[in-house]
Parts: C-alpha cells; sequence; structure tokens
C-alpha cells in the first residue's frame, strides 16, 4: 500500500473514528475478515511459511522496546502483522501438524469468538455478565453430569444455587488442577477450634495446629507439570509432589502407590491428594482410577483426577468405560480447548460436592457480595472471558453424539497408526496407545534385532544413537515444513526403565487421514538417511 507517504496522527476525531467506524469491506482488514470468514484453512496456508526461519532472525522483527509515538494506519499496521507476525505463525490446524494437542477448530467458532469479543462480557460477576453467568453454570452442570451422572434433581438444585458451585470455569488445565488443589488444601486444613483455617492464617500456622510435618501430592511419574507449579504456589513445594513410578503400559503402580501412603502417613505427613490421569500428556495412557479411589477412601484424602487432555472421551459411550472409577474423584479436571475443539482459553475443574468450594471463597464489598451468585467468588482469575458461550454453543452444535463420533475416530485413527507402525520393519511403536495419542520411533533396519538381543550396555548405546537419530529427524522434519511430530523423552520399561526419546504424536484433527499418516511415516524414513552421523553409526553396528 502506500506505507511511508500517508501518516496518522492521533487526534480526537482519529481515535473516535477507531471506536465508531468499522474498517472498509476493500481495506485490508476488511479484506483478511472477508478471506478468513470464506476460507480459513486457505488463509493460513498462504500466509503462513512453512519453512522454518530461526527464532533469533525472528527476534530481530521484535527487537525494539519503546511504545511508538506516531499512530499506524489500521490498513498498515495489518501489513506488518502479516508480514512479520502472522508468516512465521504455526499452522495448528494443518491436518499433518499431528505434534500437540492443539488441533482444528469448526468454523463456526470463528465468527461465535468475534461475538464473544465483541460483547466483551466480564464472568466476575453479574453487573458484568447476567445470562452469561447461567450459562456458565450451566456448562458446569453439563460437564458435572457428563463426569458424576447424578439424578436430574441434583442438578436442579444445585446447578444454579448462590452458595454453591459444581465447579469452576477457568483458562485452562493449569489453573483448572490449581483449583482443584486449593479447595483440597483448604478443606485439609480447615477451621477448627481456635484456629481459623489455612486460608485465613497460611501454612505455617495450619501445620502447627494440626500437629502435622509436611503435605504431600500423590502422582504417577507422568503427571503434569502443572501438578509441581500448583504445589508450589500453594505454599507446600515442588517437591512435595511425589512421583509413583509406572508399570510397562505408562499406568501408576497400585501397589507402590499404597506403599507410599503409608510411609508418609507413619512419618506424620498428610496427603493432601492422590491425582490419577485421565490421559498422560505424554503417553495417553489412563490409571486405574478405581483402585486409586480405593487407596484415596481408605486414607480419607482427597482423589483429583487429570483429564484436562482424556476427559473428552467421557462423551464416548464406546470408550467411556476406559475411565471408570472417574466418578469416583472428588474433582476433575477437563480442558474443552484440548479434544472438545474450544479455542485456548477454555479449562475447568468439576467438584462431586457442590459444598466444596466454599473453602475457596472470597468475598469483596463492591461486588462478589455474600450470597450472590457472582461466580468471580470462587475462581481463582478475576476478570475472565464469556468462553463459556463457546463451549455451550459447541455442545449443542456437534452433541455428544457428534462428539463421540470425533473422538472415536481419533481413537481408531491412532489404533491404525500404531498397526502400521508395528509392520515397518523400521519403526519401533513405544507406547501402544489407549487414547489418539501414541510415541513410536525410527529404528534402522536390523537394528531391532541387536536391541533385543543386546547386552545392556549395548541397548544403552544404541538408544542412546537413536535418541540423537530422533532428534535429527524431528528436527528436520519441522524445517522441511510439510508436517509436524513432537518428541518427549519418556522412561521405557522393556529398556530398564532407561529414558528414550521418541516422536509423539496426537490424532485428534478429523482431517488427518491415513495417506497423510503413511506419508509422514515415508518422511520420516527418508530423513533419516540424510542424518550423517548417527544413521551410518548405527549401520555400522551391524
Ligand atoms: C494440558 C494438560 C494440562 C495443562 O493444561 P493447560 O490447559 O495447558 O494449562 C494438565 N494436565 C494434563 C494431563 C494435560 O494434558
Amino acid at each position: 500500500m502506500t506505507t511511508g507517504k500517508r501518516k496518522a496522527k492521533a487526534t480526537q476525531e482519529s481515535l473516535h473514528r477507531i471506536f465508531t467506524i468499522p474498517e472498509a469491506p476493500e481495506s485490508t482488514l476488511g479484506l483478511i475478515e472477508k478471506e478468513i470468514s470464506e476460507n480459513l484453512a486457505g488463509f493460513l496456508g498462504n500466509h503462513i511459511v512453512a519453512t522454518e526461519k530461526p527464532l533469533t532472525d525472528i527476534e530481530q522483527d521484535f527487537a525494539c522496546s519503546q511504545i511508538p509515538e506516531e499512530p499506524e494506519f489500521v490498513s498498515d499496521h495489518m501489513h506488518h502483522l502479516l508480514d512479520k507476525l502472522i508468516s512465521q505463525s504455526v499452522h495448528t490446524s494443518s491436518p499433518s501438524f499431528i505434534g500437540h494437542m492443539t488441533s482444528a477448530l469448526p468454523y463456526f467458532i470463528l465468527p461465535l469468538s468475534k461475538l464473544m469479543v465483541g460483547l466483551n462480557q466480564n464472568l466476575v460477576k453479574i453487573e458484568t455478565s447476567k445470562a452469561f453467568t447461567p450459562l456458565e453454570r450451566q456448562v458446569l452442570g453439563m460437564i458435572h453430569r457428563l463426569v458424576y451422572r447424578d439424578e436430574e434433581d441434583f442438578y436442579q438444585r444445585w446447578m444454579h444455587s448462590a452458595n454453591h458451585s459444581l465447579g469452576a470455569f477457568c483458562s485452562g488445565g493449569t489453573v483448572a488442577n490449581l483449583t482443584a488443589l486449593w479447595v483440597a488444601r483448604n478443606n485439609l486444613l480447615k477451621p477448627d477450634g481456635d484456629f481459623k483455617g489455612i486460608a485465613r492464617e497460611g501454612l505455617f500456622k495450619a501445620l502447627k495446629h494440626y500437629d502435622c510435618d509436611g503435605l504431600a501430592i500423590l502422582v504417577s511419574e507422568r503427571g503434569h507439570y502443572s501438578l509441581k507449579k500448583s504445589a508450589d504456589v500453594l505454599g507446600i513445594g515442588q517437591e512435595s509432589v511425589i512421583a509413583i513410578p509406572t508399570d510397562e503400559d505408562n499406568r501408576i503402580d497400585c501397589q507402590l502407590l499404597r506403599q507410599k501412603c503409608r510411609e508418609l502417613t507413619e512419618n506424620n505427613i498428610k496427603i493432601l491428594s492422590i491425582v490419577g490421569v485421565a490421559g498422560t500428556t505424554e503417553t495417553g495412557n489412563i490409571d486405574p482410577l478405581n483402585e486409586m479411589a480405593d487407596i484415596a477412601g481408605e486414607y480419607g484424602c482427597h482423589f483429583h483426577v487429570d483429564a484436562a487432555w482424556g476427559g473428552a472421551t467421557l462423551l464416548s459411550e464406546k470408550y467411556r468405560p476406559l475411565l471408570n472409577g472417574i466418578e469416583r474423584a472428588d474433582s476433575v479436571t477437563i480442558d474443552a480447548h484440548k479434544q472438545m475443539y474450544v479455542p485456548m482459553g477454555a479449562g475447568l475443574v468439576v467438584f462431586k460436592n457442590p459444598s466444596s468450594v466454599t473453602a475457596i471463597e472470597h468475598h469483596a464489598e463492591y461486588i462478589l457480595r455474600k450470597g450472590s451468585k457472582d461466580l468471580g467468588s470462587h475462581t481463582l482469575e478475576g476478570s475472565r472471558p464469556g468462553m463459556a458461550m463457546l463451549v455451550y454453543a459447541s455442545l449443542h452444535i456437534i452433541s455428544r453424539p457428534g462428539y463421540e463420533m470425533l473422538i472415536n475416530q481419533g481413537i481408531e485413527k491412532a489404533a491404525y497408526f500404531a498397526g502400521i507402525i508395528n509392520q515397518h520393519p523400521e519403526f519401533e511403536l513405544i507406547s501402544e496407545p489407549e487414547l489418539c495419542l501414541l510415541t513410536y520411533r525410527y529404528v534402522p533396519p536390523g537394528i531391532q534385532e541387536l536391541l533385543r538381543n543386546g547386552s545392556q550396555e549395548q541397548q544403552q548405546e544404541i538408544n542412546g544413537l537413536l535418541g540423537k537419530l530422533t532428534k535429527f529427524i524431528q528436527k528436520r522434519q519441522r524445517e522441511n515444513g510439510k508436517s509436524f511430530v513432537s518428541r518427549t523423552r519418556i522412561e521405557v520399561s522393556r529398556y530398564g526403565g532407561e529414558k528414550i526419546l521418541v516422536f509423539r504424536v496426537v490424532l485428534a484433527n478429523p482431517l488427518t487421514s491415513k495417506e497423510i499418516l503413511h506419508d509422514i511415516l515415508q518422511e520420516q524414513t527418508e530423513l533419516a538417511q540424510e542424518s550423517e552421523n548417527f544413521y551410518p553409526q548405527l549401520k555400522a553396528m551391524l
């Protein structure tokens, strides 16, 4: 455009314009709006440059720390954004982007999000959200019912009750987990006689009053790092999160869990919560929730289930039984922005007992008055957007059976991918998929036999080289920009618990075809041979 010729000025009139007059349809922003409305995938495909540019180069475009003294015209600024930002963002909705939990969104989300922003409701209180508050309470009720399946009259009684809440809507799984553990902590160290409770008197006095030497959170070694952050924020320290080893299927070893509970109790440490993972972030496996609920019952402690990613599986009648026992949890985290195809910023935690949240209730004089139905009185976050509307709309537009199809399709696609990996002589499946997530790695021909029959020392050497090769392939594939898988390091019991670098894929995008999966393996096989160090070194071992 005419960058450099026209100059924008900050005047009363120009400021008034940006609040009152929309961008013209033929303006740059107007055209972008039209394009993304009509063909988002096409727009992203056209504007995101797929090939890798070093981050240090990109940083040069974001190097100035001064707030501009001169305003820009919207159109000029749009060109700037297209050039510097959008071109260098990540095409998360591409069907061959199968490396993370962030995937494609249904089309209706786009105009609905715009409407949500336009309405700009603040869910902290009714005065700034009105109908959005009952809507959010209903969404919490729906998810609560999905998890706990209570009777109709339970929901009629509690869903809109001022002094209760069936859960808390928040920005994501991290805050949801923190909220659950906050509730657990405050209920464990509750007011008692002269002691006014941990919420008012703090951890130091609480431990003294209850005459205990510490608190612990128990979760499998596959637990999400947000639990450690929570322990840190809650004042009990990251080392209070105790990682219990898993079996060969990445599920918590309940015998070791029970043993640890006994040991802690004998050492005068209180168990703040046992946390089950329903869909681990790295391998997608589900803990034995029923058995964990039994153990939590024996020790009378809070049982939380982190189903941030896997919780949406409850929408599938066919695969729901994989999460059996979840209905016995005191609290459950589910992220709508993972497998419910809602954009980021939508997590929630539901509580079995509608009174649980009174443990974290806060009031303020000008808002959140006692007895009000303001949602902000029991959420960690203050001002919050109307994201619940997007969950509400998705649940209506897609409906439970629609979600079931999406979920089942993902799980079955992962099983298919595992099948072709298993049949392929040059790939090794590392974790068998339970849901739509699996891990695997490339292994040059002949090396798998060597691994199977070699000594532990040989295995370690080979695994070390394979790790470097995996990293090489993963980086090259990302740089080439055609497809993307992620990588992680996990302990693998078949190699004596050694930590191994693996590819990780999440098959949630309904547009990811079987053909794409075959192509990804093909590309990885070819990339492996481009490795000038690790591939020949491995071959030389034969
Ligand atoms: C993603 C995830 C979280 C964290 O959720 P965010 O929305 O990223 O904050 C917690 N637990 C599990 C199991 C997850 O997969």
